[in-house]
């Protein structure tokens, strides 16, 4: 028989419950007694969904009160010494690795986090030492975890990120140079420990994650499967399905003799479907695949048929046994469960599934193709009928925007004229001084601003009510930008909930969840808003602000948009059409709203794109090619519609541009803001080297945290950027907007940055 699986589940419970929990623990509010029976409660309330819903192989140790990698680190104790030396509990040692601690004379800043693959979560980066040395731990979580679910009655099986990806996704600590993969002999022994120890206790399988084979991946990372896959086997070791998610592995197939003990393969035949042909072709002949059918990472019902399909063309070649039916990946990037959703319409939540509801899929999948899918009738109709309303809907096809995405031409991706026209034009129309100052857009939203908006979402205020205490913060956002001599100003956006949501709730084609978090990291939840169908802009969405702030301010206004790709990523996007269109389509909206700003008198506009770097394919080669082009288009689609005289600024907070510098050159956005302060300037070298000519601001403060940056420390950050960029050509500005900082900090570090400006301007 067809058997089924879930790769992961989120941990954050229905409403949040994690999150909550550990925040009052941190804010000494909950035992850690009560948090760890929390923990408890929601792994065990996950298993039983799972099992409810008839899983076969339900997940164990994919839970995590921080971020799974991180219990890797303790697992293993690969704690680096400034953590471990206070003796801490387990759980703060832990915590202090994941966020830091300032507290009872420690004062240790958290690990480095990075960003999951392509996904937005977020995990903790190992980080070894030279003479590093591994250590399991007295009572190691998988082990203990797997025994709490068979107390419960629920066989699991365990999951543990593989040694391999453990080390090639870790790096040496400041100032250490180990190669974190010369380390693999080392931690065998502790993962062959850990894995004995996990079949003494009852654990038949377990599911290995090596993700790390969707890379390109150097020789010596390659080689290191071997002698792993050779250590981790034998009959005191559990059966090894070793998994791989969020793209194809047919470019690492020399790996797959080095796997050829571990007892199955799971591949992401959602993002990849292409590649099941040629991994049945590399498997054993005792080996199973595990087919990821059901997406992990987006909230689309599964298409049935299709994914039956897939799987009978697997079964075709390895027998019913030999297959087993997946999520593509982990379902921590789904929110939980789709029942929460008491306000979307019927239509749309019908064609939604969320981790509960996939849990699910994978079962009924699972069962129509064992006994038949007479066994599943009702299910299997009502979803062929769920697919052909989503296709068939008014809401997913709009012919006029269709209609206007089949003219567009490449004219309608350029600029009236050249840089240097446009400058001279600018200048003239601008007037701008040297050194010009600016803001990111958010000034600081305080908690009056909150309670506003929730007063307007809840209907206790009136629109209009709502719009005067819009129009007072812009009021005194402006006097500020008075006080401080900015040159140019920004509204502040304090109508904006999220960069991407209060867009999205002024589009077409989009819907909103009220309950749909995913983890980010660590207790950070996001909620993305989801695209349905084609977008349009039925009318102006940032033009009353951006015009009201205008007529209020003696300086240029610059108005602030979310730009096309970066809605996309923050989005949870369609499956039906190509990305490349979507971001079209949101560029032609975008495009509209760039018109009707320049029409209004806003005559330098912003089009952030943050996530652009976020987007980028994980391989090198013909998709990321294909990606920085369309990306590339779509942006400069929604900002080309202007006169030479309207600057385009664009902005991105991370400062790892130099591999992408092409794309960001072929923006060719007028102004450029990027985050600098707390890299080294000798980043900004490229652009030396590739003789950009445009104009640049690197942030020269950092806006995570209140410290208040001195005017000399600003001072000297710009005379390191001018060793790389001309006078004419740098902007002063913070890193990214201030949104979430206090008052006091804010003005404090601006009166510095205005003056460490002035003090240049003087002297050129
Ligand atoms: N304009 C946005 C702001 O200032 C930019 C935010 C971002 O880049 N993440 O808040
Ligand atoms: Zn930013």
């Amino acid at each position: 028989m067809v058997q089924s699986s879930v790769l992961g589940f989120p941990r954050m419970g229905v409403l949040r419950d994690l999150k909550k929990a550990t925040e009052a623990y941190w804010g000494g509010k909950l035992s850690r007694e009560d948090l760890l029976s929390e923990g408890k409660r929601l792994r065990l309330a996950h298993w039983k969904i799972q099992k409810d819903a008839g899983v076969d192989s339900i997940p164990s140790n994919d839970f995590a009160f921080y971020d799974q990698v991180l219990d890797h680190i303790q697992l293993f104790n690969a704690i680096p010494e400034r953590y471990s030396k206070h003796g801490l509990d387990p759980i703060d040692e832990y915590f202090a690795m994941g966020r830091g601690h300032q507290k009872d004379g420690i004062d240790v800043p958290s690990l480095e986090m990075v960003k999951w693959f392509d996904s937005n979560y977020h995990y903790v980066k190992p980080t070894f030492q030279d003479g590093q040395s591994f250590k399991l731990s007295a009572d190691p979580k998988p082990v203990r975890e797997f025994l709490e679910a068979k107390e419960a009655g629920i066989t699991t099986r365990p999951v543990v990120l593989g040694p391999v990806s453990f080390l090639f996704l870790g790096k040496a600590d400041r100032d250490q140079s180990v190669k974190p993969i010369s380390l693999i002999q080392k931690l065998l022994p502790v993962y062959k420990e850990l894995l004995e120890k996990l079949k003494q206790a009852g654990a038949e399988t377990v599911q290995i994650d090596e993700p790390i084979l969707v890379f390109d991946l150097p020789q010596e990372v390659k080689d290191a499967f071997k002698p792993a896959y050779e250590a981790l086997s034998g009959s005191s070791i559990p059966n090894l399905v070793l998994a791989t998610y969020f793209g194809d592995i047919v470019h690492n197939f020399d790996v797959f003799p080095a796997l050829k003990n571990v007892h199955g393969i799971h591949v992401d035949l959602v993002r990849n479907p292409e590649q099941l042909e040629g991994v049945l072709g590399q498997l054993g002949s005792n080996q199973v695949l595990s087919a990821g059918v059901v997406d992990g990472r987006n909230i689309w019902k599964t298409n049935f048929k299709r994914a039956i399909e897939t799987v009978e063309t697997a079964i075709q070649k390895l027998g019913k046994d030999r297959v087993i039916v997946a999520t593509s990946s982990s379902l921590l990037h789904v929110p939980h469960t789709l029942e929460s959703e008491k306000k979307l319409d019927s239509e749309v939540k019908d064609w939604f599934s969320f981790a509960v509801q996939k849990a699910s899929e994978v079962a009924v999948i699972a069962k129509a193709i064992t006994e038949g899918p007479a066994a599943v009738k009702d299910l299997l109709e009502a979803n062929a009928a769920s697919m052909k309303s989503r296709a068939e809907s008014k809401r997913t096809n709009n012919a006029a925007v269709k209609d206007r995405q089949a003219k567009v031409t490449p004219e309608q991706h350029n600029r009236q004229s050249e840089f240097p026209a446009r400058y001279a034009a600018q200048k003239e129309h601008l007037k701008l001084p040297l050194f010009p100052t600016t803001t990111i857009g958010s000034f600081p939203q305080t908690k009056e601003i909150r309670i506003q908006r929730n007063k307007f979402t809840k209907g206790d205020i009136t629109a209009e009510e709502y719009e005067k205490f819009i129009e007072k913060e812009i009021d005194d956002v402006i006097k500020v930008q008075d006080e401080l001599d900015l040159d140019v100003y920004v509204h502040g956006e304090p109508e904006r909930n999220d960069m991407v949501q209060y867009f999205g709730e002024r589009l077409d084609g989009y819907v909103f969840t009220t309950h749909a978090w995913v983890q980010s990291y660590g207790s950070r939840c996001v909620r993305p808003p989801i695209i349905v169908g084609d977008i349009s802009r039925p009318a102006p969405m940032t033009v009353k602000e951006s015009k009201y702030a205008a007529s209020v301010s003696k300086k240029p206004m610059k108005g602030m948009l979310t730009g096309p790709i970066t809605c996309l990523r923050w989005s949870f996007p369609r499956d039906d059409v190509h990305q490349s269109v979507q971001a079209q389509q949101l560029a032609l909206a975008l495009r509209d709203e760039v018109v009707d700003l320049e029409s209004a008198g806003i005559y330098v506009i912003q089009v952030d794109e943050p996530a652009l770097r976020e987007g980028l394919p994980l391989r090198k080669g013909s998709e990321r090619d294909a990606y920085l082009k369309w990306a590339v288009e779509s942006f400069r689609l929604s900002v080309s519609g202007v006169k030479d005289s309207t600057q385009i600024h664009s902005h991105f907070c991370y400062s790892e541009f130099q591999d992408f510098f092409h794309a960001i050159a072929a923006l060719d956005a007028d102004v450029l803001s990027i985050e600098n302060s707390k890299s080294d300037a000798k980043l900004l070298k490229v652009f030396v080297e590739e003789a950009y000519p445009r104009h640049i601001g690197p942030g020269v403060y950092d806006i995570h945290s209140p410290r208040v940056p001195s005017e000399q420390e600003i001072k000297d950050r710009i005379a390191e950027m001018l060793q790389y960029l001309r006078p004419d050509q740098l902007w002063v500005n913070p890193d990214c907007g201030l949104k979430t900082r206090q008052w006091a900090e804010t003005k404090a570090a601006l009166v510095n940055m205005v003056n460490a400006a002035k003090f240049y301007r003087q002297k050129e």
